[in-house]
């Protein structure tokens, strides 16, 4: 059998971070008619922190979330956990997007982690956050020039940044296949644990401030009451509310403009075992460095250490599309998928060939055509949603929750009044174009990393329209 597929053999279908040692108990299901303030359909992070953020608003607001299976399971507890500052997927996509608005999604971006941690110590939740930065890691030396440009215009601007050549990067992580690196290592970029950041909010908000939560509890109807509320139909009961924050990301939403703005991405990733002492000298990583990583290319993976020395790595050409917005989660069982993950991390680090991987996964990103988060509103502003923040969620999410409740009346600003707000997304073309487009797309996409970058006439067709995909 060969090595990589010998080391996933025995891992196990399930996130890494949904260890069941640490799980906590379900929370019971709906079983009678409720009434409250607002409502809020998602137990991810937007969700959560949506109730975090109403309850500081308003902290004698009566709140109820409801999750259909339990919190945590969407891709908030199954991402890479890497939390940065980007609200907009990063600064190629704003400079395309959002140019007038660069410099104060900056700072709300900035303002946005700042809270987001300050919140994370105040309550104490054990989320694990260790501040990496982030680095990017060229794999030939055309993206090596690339990026070195991409270091002397970061330099220019005054970010704090560092730029390891070849023999440089090879004392941080030890891969032969690495040509370059650049670390970014200013602000509180870092790398979390996902799962428990999820439950550690969800105690808190349960515990300590009386937000009611309901898991294994699915939205099924919403519908308005005259022009003062919406009636929730779920399953177990109904629940009545003046207002209704929808923080369901990729899942199959009830409102259209949702459903053509974001479609489902399927994103695997695969962890070893934890790395003896011996086995982190062989790749500098862990020892010198702990760096939360990148490969620099457009289907780039993402690879990072937890806190016991495991690398998590996913992404790459291992992301699926599923013809007709497929979320069933038999879509988990990918084994071409976790087999491509492998291997590449094998190419990564040959002197781990003695690792075994311990799990294997899949979660859905929700990709929007503006390829960050798409908030919007419905039936009188009663309704209102933040959703499709792509790759870049976990630190965004919280943004995107802030402008949902700001959308709901709850404490209003003037960042309602941002492009970045009002701008309405593109809609994805329908099946069966919105396949082949994706498929088409995504080969565009590896055959231009093959190509040191240079994208083909397709991606510069998607580009002139607003449309190309940027790491
Ligand atoms: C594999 C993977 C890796 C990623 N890695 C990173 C990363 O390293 N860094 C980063 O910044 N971002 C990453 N992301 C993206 C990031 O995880 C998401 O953007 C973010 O978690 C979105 O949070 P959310 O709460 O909006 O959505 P979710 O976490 O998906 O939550 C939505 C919830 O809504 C529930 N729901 C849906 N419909 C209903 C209904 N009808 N009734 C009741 N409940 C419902 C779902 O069950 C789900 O729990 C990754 C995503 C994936 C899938």
């Amino acid at each position: 059998m060969e090595k990589h597929l010998e080391a996933l053999k025995d891992a196990v279908a399930r996130p890494l971070w949904h260890d069941p040692e640490i799980m906590p108990e379900s929370l019971a299901s709906l079983s009678s008619d409720q009434k409250c303030d607002l409502l809020i359909v998602g137990g991810g992070f937007t969700g959560l922190w949506a109730a975090m953020q109403a309850k500081e608003r308003r902290p004698d607001a009566d709140i109820i979330l409801i999750e259909q299976t339990f919190v945590g399971d969407g891709a908030s507890g199954r991402c890479g956990g890497f939390i940065s500052t980007t609200l907009t997927q990063g600064e190629t996509n704003t400079a395309h997007r959002f140019a007038d608005e660069a410099g104060r999604l900056e700072q709300l971006g900035i303002q946005n982690l700042r809270e987001l941690l300050e919140t994370v110590d105040h309550y104490h939740i054990d989320a694990r956050y260790e501040k990496t930065g982030e680095m990017f890691v060229a794999l030939d030396p055309d993206s090596a020039k690339r990026l070195q440009k991409e270091y002397q215009q970061a330099l220019a601007e005054g970010e704090d940044v560092v730029w390891f050549d070849k023999d440089s990067v090879r004392e941080q992580v030890n891969s032969p296949i690495i040509h370059a690196g650049l670390w970014e290592r200013d602000g509180q970029d870092g790398v979390i644990d996902p799962a428990r950041l999820c439950w550690g909010l969800k105690d808190v908000l349960v515990n300590q401030l009386g937000v009611r939560i309901f898991e294994g509890t699915k939205l099924l109807d919403l519908k308005p009451v005259g022009n003062e509320s919406m009636q929730a139909f779920c399953e177990g009961g109904v629940i009545s509310s003046d207002k209704v924050l929808l923080a369901t990301n990729a899942f199959t939403s009830l409102i259209g403009e949702i459903r053509r703005s974001v479609i489902p991405v399927w994103d695997y990733q695969i962890a070893t075992e934890p790395l003896s002492d011996e086995q982190l000298d062989r790749i500098a990583w862990g020892k010198t460095s702990r760096h939360a990583l990148a490969d620099y290319v457009n289907m780039f993976h993402y690879f990072r250490l937890t806190k016991d020395n495991r690398i998590t790595w996913g992404g790459g050409g291992a992301v699926r599309y599923y013809f007709n917005n497929g979320i069933d989660k038999k879509y988990m069982d990918a084994p071409a998928c976790y087999e491509q993950l492998a291997k590449e991390l094998f190419e990564m680090f040959p002197q781990l060939d003695d690792v075994k991987f311990t799990n294997k996964w899949g979660g859905i990103i929700a990709t929007s055509t503006r390829f960050c988060m798409v908030p919007g509103t419905a039936y009188d502003g009663r309704i209102a949603w933040s959703v499709g923040y792509t790759g870049h969620g976990v630190g965004a999410s919280r943004f995107g929750a802030r402008i949902g409740i700001e959308m709901l009346g709850y404490a209003p600003t003037d960042i309602l009044d941002m492009q970045f707000v009002r701008q309405k997304a593109l809609p994805w073309a329908p099946e069966p174009f919105r396949w082949f487009g994706v498929r088409f797309t995504q080969n565009a996409l590896i055959k231009a990393d093959r190509n040191g970058g240079k994208r083909g006439l397709w991606l510069k067709f998607l580009d002139r329209l607003g449309l190309g995909f940027t790491c």
